[in-house]
């Protein structure tokens, strides 16, 4: 039996389920979606965004309520604009099969008559922002005296953006016998006393660790000249050709700044924070979804509520004031069962609080050096020599071969492929001939990695993301074709179709031999020593590219059952620790 139909859910929504593609319930569905069902109750959820939370409460409530009557029966409460959005666009989609339901996003920055419409027309479930569910209950256009079931989701994010009157204004226009879901990542005193004064004896459940990061996140720092930060950043985007990022800075001013300057230089960024137009807003976010922006420079503010899987990093360029905000930050990476990276830009003063963060996210940093140009370059290469060779060919170039056969001959195959790679490599190689060769700067920044002995071999493997590897994945594996120890690997660096990792030189043996005619399903993994030994201070004339996406590299399984667990995402609490 359909593992969804077993959690309690009608024919309708069993079909939908199947239609999106999902597998197997996660964690938070699987322990409300039966009690919800059950039972009316109230209920306290702490699960992070990327759990799939929205099916947890969405299923049980499309279930629940009655299409036949019009009134508003289910209102669900979300802190943004993105989010409230995106819930109402996963309710249609869970709800395809049931016929007359109708679910109305009420938010700002659109008509608000147009909504008050389509209310009219009758919306059994509401999904709204607060501010504007405030006004619109005000101006009489909703009437919500008929709900039986009320979410509120990302309280503890509604409450951190100031929300809390609004809710209870809000709350104070339902009625007293209706049913309370609450969702939140954290729970902060504001979050528990909203539970107490407004819900009944709510049944409580738990996905994950509180307050802590998501373990599918590898937390590194880089500690750089104050003024080498910028360039630090481009070194970092540099070493990830396929980088989808947000990058965070503390102010409007300076988001504003970096991302033109890294347009400038070539990158595909875009800015987003609190000057900009709703109507930029939307465009960024839409050119950030499609991912035609691959480093979207945001403020913590404007950052909220976004919600896209397949961000691979989040950079931060500065760190934020308070503790919790890294965690939220970094939340950001790492969502639904895939894996992901932040990176932290300091300075040497700095890594005092990064001490402080590892306390509360209950999670160790990886201290690395940002890459000298060899490496940098080492790398670029690799990821041209894979594109080349993963390029579908245009059959359109068969017309002018002739001709340019003419032009290439007696050009050996060697020379050949040398000269290919440096029409995109010599670009590239002009920003770092005349760059500071080792951004690094001193403090304890060279070890912790290297598992202390200084010793290590860097490696280069022909699997990478496009293969299904995430650091993780790729770790466990090397560890078990080895039969070394987790600590034994490390530095997993998982690029688009090739990876790099750090083993001890006293592995070198075992790991050429074993990899010496390894096959994996049918098909030659390749390993070898990487020319760079990452730390070695040598260096070399490399620069800079025009870069463009290669296309969507979205290889992860719509399921939360397999190589991914269930993510979680830090929140921001209100008792808010400051550094
Ligand atoms: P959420 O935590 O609700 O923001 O969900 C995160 C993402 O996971 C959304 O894109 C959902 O469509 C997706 N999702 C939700 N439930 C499942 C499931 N059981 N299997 C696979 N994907 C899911």
């Amino acid at each position: 039996m359909n593992k969804f139909k077993q959690l309690g859910l009608n024919d309708f929504l069993v079909r939908a389920v199947e239609d999106l593609g999902f597998e197997t319930p996660s964690e938070v569905q699987q322990k409300a979606i039966p009690e919800l069902l059950a039972q009316d109750t109230d209920m306290v959820a702490l699960a992070q965004t990327g759990t799939g939370k929205t099916a947890a409460f969405g299923f049980p409530m499309i279930q629940k309520v009655d299409v036949n009557n019009r009134d508003t029966q289910g209102l669900i409460l979300s802190p943004t604009r993105e989010l409230c959005l995106q819930i109402t666009n996963e309710l249609q989609l869970y709800s395809k099969y049931v016929k007359g339901l109708n679910v109305v996003a009420v938010y700002g920055g659109a008509s608000i008559t147009e909504q008050a419409r389509q209310i009219k027309r009758g919306a059994q479930i509401i999904v709204a922002t607060p501010g504007r569910m405030k006004d619109i209950i005000n101006r009489n256009m909703v009437d919500i005296s008929t709900v039986e079931y009320c979410v509120l989701d990302e309280a503890d994010e509604m409450l951190n953006m100031g929300f809390y009157e609004d809710i209870t204004s809000i709350l104070s226009h339902t009625p007293h016998e209706k049913h309370t879901w609450l969702f939140s990542a954290t729970m902060p005193k504001e979050v528990a006393s909203i539970a107490k004064e407004f819900m009944k004896t709510p049944l409580e459940i738990t996905v994950g660790v509180k307050n802590s990061g998501s373990d599918k996140v590898q937390h590194e720092y880089y500690v750089v000249g104050g003024r080498d930060r910028y360039a630090a950043l481009k070194r970092l985007a540099d070493t990830n050709p396929d980088i989808f990022s947000v990058v965070f800075c503390r102010t409007k001013r300076d988001t504003q700044k970096i991302a033109e300057k890294l347009i400038e230089d070539g990158y595909n960024a875009g800015a987003l924070h609190g000057d900009l137009s709703q109507n930029q807003r939307d465009m960024v976010m839409k050119a950030f979804r499609t991912q035609q922006i691959q480093m979207l420079v945001a403020t913590d503010v404007a950052a909220r509520g976004i919600d896209v899987d397949d961000i691979t990093h989040v950079i931060h360029y500065q760190l934020p004031d308070e503790i919790e905000t890294y965690t939220h930050r970094s939340g950001r990476t790492g969502r639904a069962g895939k894996s992901g990276t932040s990176m932290v830009i300091i300075t040497k003063s700095e890594t005092r609080k990064i001490h402080a963060i590892e306390r509360i996210i209950n999670q160790k940093f990886d201290a690395r050096k940002i890459p000298n140009a060899e490496e940098i370059c080492e790398i670029q290469l690799y990821h041209l020599a894979s594109k080349i060779k993963n390029t579908k060919v245009n059959d359109e170039v068969e017309a002018f071969l002739p001709a340019v056969n003419d032009v290439l001959e007696g050009i050996d195959r060697e020379e050949l492929i040398k000269k290919l790679v440096s029409v995109e490599f010599s670009r590239f190689a002009n920003y770092y001939k005349n760059a500071s060769d080792d951004l690094n700067a001193g403090g304890d920044s060279s070890s912790r990695s290297d598992n202390g002995s200084g010793s290590a071999v860097r490696y280069f493997i022909n699997v990478g993301a496009r293969d299904g590897y995430d650091w993780k994945v790729l770790k466990d594996f090397l560890k078990e074709q080895l039969g070394l120890d987790r600590d034994d690997i490390f530095k997993v660096e998982v690029k688009d179709s090739f990876s790099f990792f750090n083993s001890e030189a006293v592995h070198t043996d075992l790991i050429l031999s074993t990899f010496s005619e390894f096959k994996l399903d049918g098909r030659f993994i390749n390993v070898e020593v990487s020319k760079n030994t990452r730390g070695k201070s040598d260096r070399g004339d490399f620069g800079n590219r025009k870069r463009k996406r290669s296309g969507n590299d979205n290889w992860s399984k719509k399921s939360f059952g397999s190589k991914g667990n269930q993510n979680k995402k830090g929140k921001k609490s209100k008792g808010k620790k400051r550094f």
